[in-house]
């Protein structure tokens, strides 16, 4: 019997990815994913630690479900990630309609426990964590999915310990994956329709080290010689261990992005060093010269924390200093929040919320100006766009409509959001497809993406999907 699955996926990319291992690994119990939470048969709340507020938004859904289990008490009700992994049996105790707690080295398990559920109507708590990747079949044999671009964890875990960061508490120690099951499971992908990848890792510079593989760049070699696949991106890399091998990657390897996310986390060397960063703003601003220098128009993002504890004003004037100097493209901006374990939640001169709140208004304000002009610099230039789909706005519109206002979405290789029209006059063009690369020219330009003209579509090289993924 059919049974349907709702997964909420909190956080950040490495979540997402497993919440797509979870749904492929449930199908064997006859899951099938629904959007429709009220006709769910079983919730997985995939949850994340890494700030405060991520916490806080698991336990405001969960408390939201405490009805659809009383109306359907069949229901197993879920919680896996990071927050489970922190919290483990704790969260049945605070929820006690919950059925399951599952950390973050359990997604391989997870079928034979919810069988468990199922016929004992138990409840379940496995936070167990394993010193070795656990490959998962179910991977390798591929995600049932249509989309064109696809997340790959190439290593879990850390072992940086950043003063501020959870993740080596709630991920463990770093650990990569072999290169042959990671090119495995992007050739089954690329055959399932995917054409870009991300891999990911939260310091993918120190991919194979401990293990004695092959380094990331001959990662990026191997990857990059799967036929089908048209772009690579990684993130993320730690400022510290980026190498020249990795910057000169970007001049070697056609199908990789020209995209660097760099953390800084701050512009003060004082603040750098309480956070353990272990790098200098000077070195970072070195590290983004090579960059630069070796691949020009690669559009750099980074993530800023700011009201760390301590950090004066002083201390945060370097920070938009630094935003200055170095003109991002992008940035992720985040107020700081004490974590569980992690050091920094036990330092002195904590920064009021207040303080924190202005602060961070100050770094979007002034993060906004430059993603301002870096997209204005843009228009008039030809961009080569990789389409996703139908643009967000207009998904529900089906994606072989001929009104000529559909909207199609894509990405050019600096990962900059391009919306574009694709008619003859007043009617649709049927001859698009997502996954195509198509060259636009860029008309116009907002704060968060860009608008244009498609001047012709490049026939993709190869066919994989038989007649959809021809153009002519
Ligand atoms: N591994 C990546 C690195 O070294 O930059 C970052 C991974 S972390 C999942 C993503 C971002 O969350 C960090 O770069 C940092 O800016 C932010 N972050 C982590 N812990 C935080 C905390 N306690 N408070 C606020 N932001 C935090
Ligand atoms: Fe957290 Fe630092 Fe590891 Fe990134 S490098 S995951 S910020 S401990």
């Amino acid at each position: 019997m059919k049974k349907n699955l709702y997964i909420n996926t909190i956080g950040c990319q490495m979540n997402m990815y497993d919440s797509e291992q979870i749904a492929t690994g449930l199908k064997a119990l006859q899951y099938k994913m629904t959007p429709s939470i009220e006709k769910a048969d079983l919730i997985i709340v995939n949850t994340c630690a890494i700030r405060e507020k991520a916490e806080q938004k698991v336990f405001s859904f969960l408390g939201r479900l405490a009805g659809l289990k009383r109306k359907k008490p069949s229901l197993i009700i879920g919680v896996g990630g990071c927050v489970a992994q922190q919290e483990g049996a704790k969260i049945l105790e605070r929820v006690p309609y919950l059925d399951l707690v599952f950390g973050t080295n359990a997604i391989g398990r997870l079928p034979d426990i919810v069988k468990v559920i199922e016929s004992k109507r138990c409840r379940i708590v496995d936070v167990e964590m394993s010193e070795r990747i656990e490959e998962l079949d179910f991977v390798k044999q591929g995600h049932d999915r249509e989309k064109i671009t696809a997340f790959v964890t190439i290593m879990q875990g850390c072992d940086n310990y950043c003063t501020y960061c959870v993740v080596p508490y709630v991920r463990g120690r770093e650990t990569s994956r072999d290169p042959e099951n990671i090119v495995q499971e992007i050739r089954c992908l690329v055959e399932s329709g995917v054409r870009e990848v991300t891999l990911l890792g939260q310091n993918v510079n120190s991919y194979g080290k401990k293990e004695g593989l092959c380094t990331f760049p001959e990662l990026l070699r191997r990857i990059s010689d799967t036929d089908g696949l048209l772009r690579l991106r990684f993130t993320t890399s730690h400022p510290k261990d980026l190498s020249e091998d990795l910057i000169f990657a970007f001049q070697g390897f056609e199908k990789l992005c020209n995209h660097m996310h760099l953390p800084i986390q701050s512009g003060s060397n004082r603040v750098l060093k309480s956070m353990n960063r272990k790098y200098t703003r000077e070195i970072y601003l070195e590290k983004v010269d090579k960059l630069r220098q070796a691949c020009p128009g690669i559009s750099i993002t980074s993530d800023i924390i700011v009201g760390f504890p301590g950090e004066t004003k002083v201390d945060f004037e370097e920070t938009l200093d630094l935003i200055k100097t170095v003109e991002f493209d992008g940035l992720f901006a985040f107020k700081y929040s004490d974590r569980p374990n992690a050091a920094a939640a036990q330092f002195a001169n904590k920064i009021s919320e207040q303080e924190k709140k202005e602060r961070l208004q100050q770094v979007l304000d002034l993060q906004d100006h430059y993603t301002t002009k870096k997209n204005k610099g843009l228009e008039g230039s030809m961009q080569s766009v990789l389409v996703e789909g139908v643009s967000r706005k207009q998904n529900r519109m089906d994606k072989t409509s001929r009104h000529p206002d559909v909207q199609w979405t894509g990405r050019t290789t600096t990962n900059k959001i391009v919306n574009f029209n694709w008619s003859n006059g007043d009617i649709a063009r049927n001859d698009m497809v997502p996954g195509q690369i198509v060259n636009v020219r860029i008309l116009k330009a907002f704060s968060h993406s860009l608008w244009g003209e498609p001047v012709s579509p490049e026939p993709v090289p190869f066919d994989l999907r038989g007649d959809e993924s021809y153009v002519a």
